[in-house]
């Protein structure tokens, strides 16, 4: 019989009590779980942060890289492997600011991972600098004066740049997050979920009750996520409330379907030992 406590450890989180990063903890979990995957089959990259950590407690192979550098630690695992299941995540600032260019990239280049974003607008670990999706006006330790620039609006970067799996969640709505991140595993190719993620400590006025009065369900009002343009309508609707769920999802080839080595076995258990590369040492020594 399955063990539903198999992707827990016996290390426990360190982070502060009542920090979003245990909701998206559980969500991810519960996501592997409802998907009857096991922990051999899951692989997890993670860049710097207070997120960066949850390859240390989640039962599961794991890399905890360096900053902004989930992604391509990722789509080196799935290349590798491509039977695992391949989940990157990090924080706002790891993913929108160190790592921009990755996660542009990756939407366009499409290998079949779930990237996970713990969006709390503040660099957590480091005790509170504004991030690339903070406020303007945010008062912190790098902006006393508050930050001169608007936040940026990651769904809207992630559908123009070609992702065909964008969705928004909460880290309070563990039921729907988790669905969400199933979801996401499921879409063949890149999936982006963006996570509205609670920081206690540096970013307090955004608080989980603050969340809960301004979130809602797009598909409670009826969203198509087949249209395109009205998902990019929806990421900049300016009502004061906060749209989760799944804003477009469309269809691409991956990047794994354009490479033919990976059509047998996944590279990691090909037999290497037979292979003549004289020739192609010839070339390029
Ligand atoms: Fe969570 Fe913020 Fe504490 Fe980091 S600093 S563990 S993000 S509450």
């Amino acid at each position: 019989m399955d063990n539903p406590a198999r992707f827990n450890t016996e290390a426990k989180p360190t982070w502060c009590p009542g920090c979003g990063n245990f909701g998206i903890q559980n969500a991810l979990k519960k996501a592997l779980r409802s998907l009857d995957l096991q922990p051999h089959e899951v692989v997890i990259s993670s860049g710097i942060g207070c997120s960066g950590k949850i390859p240390h407690w989640i039962n599961a192979y794991g890399f905890h890289g360096l900053h902004g550098r989930a992604l391509p630690v990722a789509a080196g695992a799935k290349l590798a492997n491509h039977k695992l299941v391949t989940i990157a995540e990090g924080g706002d600032g790891d993913g929108y600011s160190e790592g921009m260019g990755h996660f542009v990239h990756a939407c366009r280049r499409n290998v079949d991972i779930t990237y996970l974003v713990h969006n709390n607008g503040v660099y957590g670990l480091t005790t509170g600098q504004v991030s690339p999706t903070g406020d303007r006006g945010f008062v912190s330790s790098t902006t006393p004066h508050g930050a001169l620039e608007s936040p940026f609006h990651p769904l809207a970067l992630a559908i123009a740049a070609g992702a065909t799996f964008v969705a928004r969640g909460f880290s309070g709505d563990l039921e729907g997050l988790g669905e969400l991140i199933a979801a996401g595993v499921r879409h063949p190719g890149f999936s982006f979920i963006d996570v509205l993620q609670v920081c206690v400590s540096f970013n307090p006025s955004k608080s989980f009750k603050w969340y809960q009065e301004r979130v809602y369900n797009l598909e409670d009002e009826g969203h198509d996520p087949t249209d395109r343009m009205k998902a990019l309508e929806m990421v900049f609707r300016n009502d004061g409330r906060l749209p989760t769920g799944l804003f477009y999802r469309g269809s691409a080839p991956t990047h794994e379907e354009g490479l033919p080595q990976l059509s047998a076995e996944p590279l990691a258990v090909q037999d290497v030992t037979n292979i003549d590369v004289t020739q192609l040492m010839e070339e390029l020594v």
